[in-house]
């Protein structure tokens, strides 16, 4: 009998998981060699769409679109031999080999959780009801964009909060610089910067503070608002602790981050932040045979640094996956993974290339420039290849 896997979500930890585990064959063939040789049966719980979040802030310029970012996964799990499952996880039970979805359930030997962030919404009262997030998808940046296209002037107050609870950043910094930098290119594009105010705000940054991408967004006459936290967004504006309002008549906002709430009544164990708590191995931790990879997952020890990236959950799935076969064939897990902050900053006229290691190794071999326009093609390129691979390999 071969054994189950289970892999819960579609984004890219899953599918880091399921490259990294299943050895490559090339199309046409690959149904049919899958079928004979495979060593798992593997089912995969999800929504069959595949976001591509890092190209999202692009809608702002217009370049990239909902279509554009989105592709259907099913596909890709056919040539593969995955049985897909069209449902929501809403609870796993039985330390973790019981799997319960909207519509039935699903026993496994060994599971895997790729479901990505929730968001903190609630920590500022009004979050949800007046504020935007790139975060959430493509139809609500739609949302955005269609109010944007209906102002002629105004202040647009844009920013992020970190949830600082698992010792690491779990939120959405740097992608919400980058809406903030092609903000000011769009506008400048039509000609109407001029008649915009465009504030930065986040309690995570201290008044005063430096850096290279602090010295982009005032290039830009960006206004920096940092140490700055609402105590509430509301219509029309942003409302202080002490009841005065801030005006804005657009703000994109990014929550800090956290693991979904039906975690919480589960088995599965929950950091203090609410993420997945995961060992070193990715293995979930107090449970046999159950990892976590990407946004969901919290790390053991990390560096302060290390943020939620999706290059972070290509790293910790690849581990996953190296420790899955092991644990499955009876052995120990023993592969770790790396930390690494490695991202292209978008700025459409402009590209940074912002990168961390906890082993100083540059990225790509230091074969291409930290700071080039030349970036935005590379960065391009990197999603190009990624979705020619999804739809096609
Ligand atoms: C605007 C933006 C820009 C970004 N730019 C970059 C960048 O330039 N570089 C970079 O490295 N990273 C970037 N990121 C971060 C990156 O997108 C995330 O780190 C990455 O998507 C995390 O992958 P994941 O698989 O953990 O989560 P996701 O990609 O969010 O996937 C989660 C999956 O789980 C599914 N799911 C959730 N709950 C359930 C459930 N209960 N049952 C079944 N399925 C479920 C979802 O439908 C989805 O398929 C960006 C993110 C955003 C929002």
């Amino acid at each position: 009998m071969r054994k189950k896997i289970t892999i819960v979500g579609n984004g890219f930890a899953s599918l880091f998981l399921i490259q990294y585990l299943l050895f490559p064959v090339y199309p046409f063939f690959t149904f049919f060699f899958r079928k004979i040789i495979a060593r798992y049966d593997i089912a995969l719980i999800g929504n069959g769409v595949f976001t591509y979040f890092p190209s999202i802030p692009e809608f702002i310029t217009g370049k990239k679109n909902k279509k554009s970012v989105l592709t259907d996964i099913r596909p890709f799990l056919r040539r593969r031999n995955i049985k897909f499952i069209n449902d929501v996880v809403v609870d796993v039970q039985n330390d973790g080999r019981k799997v319960i979805t909207k519509n039935g359930s699903y026993e496994n030997d060994a599971l895997f959780l790729g479901i990505g962030p929730a968001f903190l919404d609630n920590d500022i009262p009004g979050t949800k009801a007046h504020t935007y997030s790139p975060c959430h998808g493509p139809d609500e940046m739609d949302k955005f964009m269609a109010k944007l296209e209906s102002m002629t002037s105004g202040i647009i107050y844009i920013g992020f909060k970190i949830n600082k609870q698992d010792g690491f950043v779990a939120g959405r910094a740097g992608q919400i610089y980058e809406c903030a930098c092609l903000l000011d290119f769009a506008l400048k594009e039509k000609g109407v910067r001029d008649k915009f105010e465009i504030h930065f705000f986040s309690p995570n940054r201290k008044p005063g503070e430096t850096g290279s991408i602090t010295d982009r967004l005032q290039e830009r006459g960006i206004i920096l608002d940092y140490g700055y936290e609402p105590a509430e967004f509301i219509k029309g504006g942003l409302k202080d602790k002490d009841g005065s309002i801030r005006k804005a008549d657009l703000v994109l906002y990014s929550p800090g981050i956290t693991g979904a709430s039906w975690l919480q009544q589960s088995c599965i164990t929950v950091s203090p932040g609410g993420h997945v708590d995961v060992d070193k191995y990715g293995r979930v931790k107090g449970l046999l045979n159950v990892f976590a990879a990407g946004d969901c997952a919290s790390h053991e020890n990390p560096p302060q640094w290390v943020p939620h990236q999706a290059h972070m959950a290509q790293l910790r799935s690849q581990a996953v996956a190296k420790n899955m076969n092991d644990v499955l064939n009876n052995k120990e897990p023993v592969a770790t993974y790396r930390y690494e902050l490695s991202c292209i900053l978008n700025m459409e006229n402009d590209g940074m290339w912002m990168h961390m290691s906890s082993d100083n190794k540059p990225p790509f071999w230091n074969i291409f420039p930290r700071r080039s326009k030349f970036l935005v093609k590379v960065k391009n390129s990197f999603e190009k290849l990624y979705i020619l691979y999804l739809r096609f390999f």
